[in-house]
């Protein structure tokens, strides 16, 4: 179908109760995984991509993919950057075409990620691009690609989320409420009170990162409450790696790189699709 906004994907996810999935990628394969998953599922999906994704792929190329891949599709298709790490990155993606971008000023002062999403945000909405935001910490549950590592993570302040929403303008973001990046080391313990209180304070819709390990009843539990779009990117990753794996070791010698990469792209679409099921967001293209 297209390529929009991930404002448009979200606020039409919010109002029917559902999130948008949305998954990291880093080559053809990955990608490819994710979009046939969504168009089997008729569902509406975000590909987005971390700095260091971008700088692996090119930015440009990355764009040009994916909106080639959809034209195809009848799904709408959300290019985003995942936890961008400044002004500059976020104008980089302005450049490059994506239809949203996030800044990540987690870590520092609450009035300085205020004043850095404010800039962005200008740029972005001139552009017709929409911005998730951060408050509080989103750790790192085990060591990962996106470069935190606080054991699980910080709690967003309700008050903090409120004047960090009303102060920047931005179209969704991303709080953190116990959830952390890469393989849980113990079960997640989300905080919904704190969720909901977010929730009543800002109206717009939440994102919720580091989805991998949470388990089902808690992420729709956390749907119920205002979550819109939920990241997996560890899950993807690892049934590839282990798929790759066990397919070099059963062949080995051969050098027929396409016979080897197929196994494991086939096991990314019944990851992507097991997870945009636990989303809701099946058969809402
Ligand atoms: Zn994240």
């Amino acid at each position: 179908m297209s390529i929009v906004t991930n404002k448009e994907l979200l606020d039409r996810a919010k109002a029917g109760h559902y999130a948008v999935a949305a998954f990291n990628t880093n080559n053809l394969e990955y990608t490819q995984a994710i979009l046939r998953a969504a168009a089997e599922l008729c569902a509406p999906v975000i590909i987005e991509a971390a700095k260091s994704e971008i700088d692996y792929m090119d930015g440009h190329v990355f764009v040009a993919m994916v909106t080639a891949m959809g034209a195809k599709l009848p799904i709408p298709i959300g290019i985003h950057l995942d936890h961008g790490p400044s002004y500059e990155e976020a104008v980089r993606c302005l450049n490059y075409g994506f239809k949203s971008v996030m800044y990540d000023g987690s870590s520092l002062p609450l009035e300085e990620n205020i004043a850095n999403t404010k800039m962005i945000v200008a740029a972005a909405h001139a552009c017709g691009v929409s911005v998730e935001g951060e408050v509080g910490v989103i750790g790192q549950a085990v060591d990962g690609p996106e470069g935190k590592r606080n054991d699980m993570t910080g709690i967003a302040d309700p008050d903090d989320c409120e004047k960090f929403v009303k102060e920047t303008g931005v179209d969704c973001f991303a709080a953190a409420i116990g959830n952390a990046h890469g393989l849980y080391t113990r079960k997640p313990e989300l905080r919904f009170g704190i969720l909901e209180e977010i929730e009543k304070r800002t109206g717009i819709p939440l994102v919720l990162h580091g989805g991998t390990g949470i388990p089902q009843e808690d992420l729709r539990k956390a749907i119920a409450m205002g979550v819109s779009k939920i990241n997996f990117s560890t899950v993807m990753r690892k049934g590839c790696i282990e798929t790759l794996t066990a397919t070099l070791n059963a062949n080995p010698g051969d050098l027929d790189l396409m016979k080897m990469l197929t196994p494991a792209r086939e096991k990314m679409v019944e990851i992507a699709k097991e997870h945009i099921v636990m989303c809701m967001s099946d058969h809402k293209a």
